[in-house]
């Protein structure tokens, strides 16, 4: 029976890459793709970035393949891609970082960061500089003795007990069914002790109903720590922001953001994605990676249960760039070899999947 899946193209680069994604799944899994628009396309068409019909696209099929969504900078529309995650309760995101053979800088990275994907900063309680509302927030804080500079913007931090309960439990859950010895959850607890001092004691808490090594670190110190020994760290577990910055780092361990996965999970519906975002500048030019998201419908396939068909495109994958000669300019710049474009590369990996004894399925 075919698997309905919503397809969300993206922005900028993510047509492209969603395209590779799509014909790879569709060489090994008979899928029907339910494709919505939103982002900058869907503001053309419907007037809105993101129009109810895609949440509910997602809504009905439980899971999504989606490409990255423009955000712009400092003002316009908020994230749709912040919006999609909140809207449906997507609390979890989970960025794997493992090293490729002859890509990667680091040949024993090995981690998982799970992120809290709905609160702390990303939450989008903002109050702009010089909004009417927002002088009466200042004057709120006045008269319990915070001075703020009145010609301040503020954004707020929620963390919640029961928000970093589940992330919290989520991650240990994770640790157990992917045979992973180690949780680090990671803060900055020093500084902000009611927001992040809260995750860090509800993660002291939960750790203790599982059979597992558990630590914490700072988060300043963690990002030192994983440039000099990756290798020490297997699941990283996160408020949302640290989470966000730190998985870019991670994705620099092992080879850039063009190979680096991502999926948001709740408790009914799931969303795929890349890390990276839609880097305009290279829209449409059939010139970047498609690995972030090709793997991240690998991870999309284990999610639906078809584990050999995943563990099939995820080696054949890793096999195209090893070989390094069908690889874009990204991959190329660390090799030394002479990069192909983003659908050659794709035609590379489909080539091996065929090539593929069909027993193996
Ligand atoms: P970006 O789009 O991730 O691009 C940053 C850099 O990463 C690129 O310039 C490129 O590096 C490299 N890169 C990204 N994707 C690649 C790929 N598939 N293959 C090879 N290299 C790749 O980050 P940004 O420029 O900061 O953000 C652009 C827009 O994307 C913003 O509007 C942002 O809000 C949005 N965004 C969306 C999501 C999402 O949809 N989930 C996530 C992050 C950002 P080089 O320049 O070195 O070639």
């Amino acid at each position: 029976m075919s698997t309905k899946i919503t397809l969300i193209p993206g922005d900028g680069i993510g047509p492209e890459v969603i395209s590779s994604a799509r014909r790879i799944v569709d060489e090994v899994v008979d899928v029907t793709w339910e494709i919505v628009e939103a982002g900058e396309s869907a503001i053309q068409r419907y007037r809105t970035p993101l129009p109810d019909h895609v949440i509910e696209s997602v809504r009905k099929n439980k899971i999504a393949l989606k490409g990255p969504i423009t955000t712009p900078v400092g003002s316009g529309f908020r994230s749709v891609n912040v919006e999609i995650r909140k809207r449906l309760d997507l609390f979890a995101n989970v960025r794997p970082a493992k090293s490729i053979p002859y890509l990667s800088k680091y040949n024993d990275v090995d981690l998982v960061i799970v992120r809290e994907n709905t609160e702390d900063l990303y939450a989008g309680i903002e109050f702009e500089v010089g909004k009417e509302e927002t002088k009466e927030f200042l004057n709120f804080l006045k008269r319990y003795g915070v001075g703020i500079k009145e010609d301040s913007g503020i954004s707020i931090k929620p963390i919640s007990i029961s928000g970093s309960e589940r992330i919290v439990d989520f991650a240990f859950r994770y640790a157990e069914n992917n045979h992973r010895k180690k949780v680090t959850a990671v803060h900055k607890a020093n500084i902000m002790k009611f927001s992040d001092g809260l995750f860090l004691n509800v993660a002291r808490k939960v750790a203790e109903r599982y059979n597992i090594e558990f630590e914490d670190r700072i988060v300043d110190n963690m990002a030192m720590q994983l440039v000099q020994k990756p290798e020490l760290y297997e699941v990283i577990v996160t408020p949302n922001l640290y989470g966000d910055i730190l998985s870019d780092l991670c994705a620099g361990l092992v080879g850039g953001l063009g190979i680096a996965p991502g999926a948001n999970i709740g408790e009914h519906y799931a969303v795929f994605e890349p890390v990276h975002g839609s880097a305009p500048k290279y829209a449409g030019q059939n010139k970047v990676n498609p690995t972030a998201t090709i793997l991240s419908a690998v991870m999309m396939l284990r999610h639906l249960g078809e584990i050999k068909k995943a563990d099939l495109i995820e080696r054949c994958t890793i096999e195209v760039i090893s070989e390094g000669k069908q690889v874009t300019y990204d991959i190329a710049r660390i090799t030394g070899s002479t990069p192909v474009g983003t659908s050659e590369m794709t035609d590379a990996i489909i080539k091996k999947i065929r090539a593929c004894d069909p027993e193996t399925l």
